[in-house]
């Protein structure tokens, strides 16, 4: 038996893990189905030129607002999701619920030639083998061109089954939908990907972004990912701006686009679209364009 003391450690430790694992049960259990039952909804966040500030698409972000616990972070749901499986159903939801939008404000006339919206995709899905099929067939059904869709990928999610991924996201590209790395050079073995992936953005993490003020060494990573991605001729796009000094920075080491509350905070549908008829790209060009 073990001491009493030993006891009572472990005692301490294990009624914290335990309810921890209860909760993530409880909450892995609430999951399911969710976005059958109406608790989920997509928030759209808008991408910007850094040059010129004009519009060029949005991210939609996956929201869950639980009737009880209220709204819970998908920083804490989509893990949870991807580990029961859950993310399969939930993620073709959300690619229904951009398409329709996408259908919508198409009709309305508020989607430019070259706006896109980007959905992000989980591992599991990309590790389906009809994947790609199945996506196409849907933007047929509604009559919408592939370009207006984007997906965003992240190293993680292609750790599985890496050739059937670059199988279904190849078709993919091939049809004009644009794939971006999202959270790039947090994850693992990133430049192998930029040899094998078919890909056409780089997005920067905000881990690389939210110091850039303080930190030179954040300023020079920040350089050599916009250098890299140049050079192998792709774009990059740089995600959680907040203030004028980064985005400054970032377009002076010429990264494209921009994301970040500097400019939106992600939006529920109609005040998203209100943003964009409101937006004057103009009103924000702090720096005179240089020829
Ligand atoms: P992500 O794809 O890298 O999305 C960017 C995250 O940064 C979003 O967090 C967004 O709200 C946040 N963000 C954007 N601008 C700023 C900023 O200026 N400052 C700060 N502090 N944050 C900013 P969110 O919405 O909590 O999503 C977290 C992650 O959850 C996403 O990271 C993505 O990996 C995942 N996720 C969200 N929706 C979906 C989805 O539909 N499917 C899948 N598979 N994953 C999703
Ligand atoms: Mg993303
Ligand atoms: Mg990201
Ligand atoms: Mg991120």
């Amino acid at each position: 038996a073990l001491p009493q003391q030993a006891e009572n450690a472990i005692q301490r430790y294990s009624e914290p893990l335990a309810e921890q694992r209860l909760e993530r049960l409880r909450l892995q259990q609430a999951l399911r189905d969710a976005h059958l039952r109406g608790e989920m909804w997509l928030a759209f966040q808008p991408k910007l030129c850094m040059r010129t500030h004009r519009i060029i698409g949005a991210e939609a972000l996956l929201r869950w607002d639980h009737p009880t616990l209220g709204s819970v972070s998908p920083g804490l749901f989509i893990p949870l999701a991807e580990a029961s499986g859950d993310i399969l159903a939930i993620g073709e939801w959300v690619i229904d619920e951009a398409l329709a939008h996408i259908q919508r404000w198409r009709a309305q006339g508020l989607l430019g030639d070259d706006f896109h919206i980007a959905v992000n995709v989980a591992a599991r899905q990309l590790a389906r083998r009809t994947f790609a099929e199945d996506l196409l067939a849907r933007l047929s059904q509604r009559n919408i061109p592939p370009r207006y869709l984007a997906l965003e990928v992240t190293e993680s999610g292609l750790m599985g089954d890496m050739k059937n991924a670059i199988q279904q996201l190849t078709l993919l590209s091939e049809t004009c939908i644009a794939v971006a790395i999202d959270d790039f050079g947090t994850g693992h073995s990133s430049l192998a990907y930029l040899k094998t992936l078919p890909f056409s953005t780089l997005k920067i993490d905000r881990f690389f972004v939210k110091d850039l003020e303080e930190n030179d060494i954040d300023r020079q990573l920040a350089r050599t990912i916009v250098q890299l991605a140049h050079s192998v001729g792709r774009d990059v796009v740089a995600e959680g701006i907040e203030t004028d000094a980064q985005a400054n920075y970032l377009r002076s080491i010429g990264c494209e686009m921009a994301q970040g509350f500097l400019y939106a905070r992600p939006l529920p549908a109609d005040a998203f679209t209100q943003w964009c008829e409101t937006w004057t790209p103009s009103d924000h060009l702090s720096t005179p364009e240089t020829p």
